[in-house]
């Protein structure tokens, strides 16, 4: 039998590891999916802008098509978790921040901890960013 893979498994299979970022960047993609709605046109392509180099990134290389190597990924490093969303030909875009309480709940002192309390850090950090209501875990704005 042979059983598709969930967008989660595909997110972290293409990753290759579990971590609070690629949690970050599943939900961000899945929220932007929802929010765009349709491809506008055949030949528009999605172009995904982040404000800061992380993990999340690899999210939008899997759900939302929008890879490194054509160009339709960007990074402007600004050390923020903000993300924006456009498609070519369309004067609308698309912008996602994590709320600020979000991240500060995140950040934790990793360093005295063993490899076990790590885990179990990153796993209570990932629940609570896939469960957590989306008003609390982002601001959507069109622009
Ligand atoms: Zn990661």
């Amino acid at each position: 039998m042979c059983v598709e893979k969930t967008p989660w498994e595909q997110v972290i299979d293409f990753h290759g590891h579990t971590c609070p970022e690629i949690s970050i960047g599943y939900r961000v993609a899945q929220i932007a999916t929802r929010e765009l709605g349709i491809r506008p046109a055949p030949s528009s392509e999605l172009v995904v802008t982040a404000y800061t180099h992380s993990c999340a990134l690899d999210a939008f290389q899997v759900l939302n098509r929008a890879t490194y190597g054509r160009g339709n990924l960007r990074v402007e490093e600004k050390q923020q978790h903000v993300y924006h969303f456009q498609y070519t030909g369309t004067s609308e875009g698309l912008q996602i921040s994590i709320q600020a309480e979000l991240l500060d709940h995140l950040v934790k002192d990793h360093d005295q901890m063993t490899t076990r309390e790590k885990q179990n850090s990153y796993l209570e950090a990932i629940q609570y960013i896939l469960g957590t209501e989306e008003t609390l875990f982002c601001t959507i704005q069109k622009l």
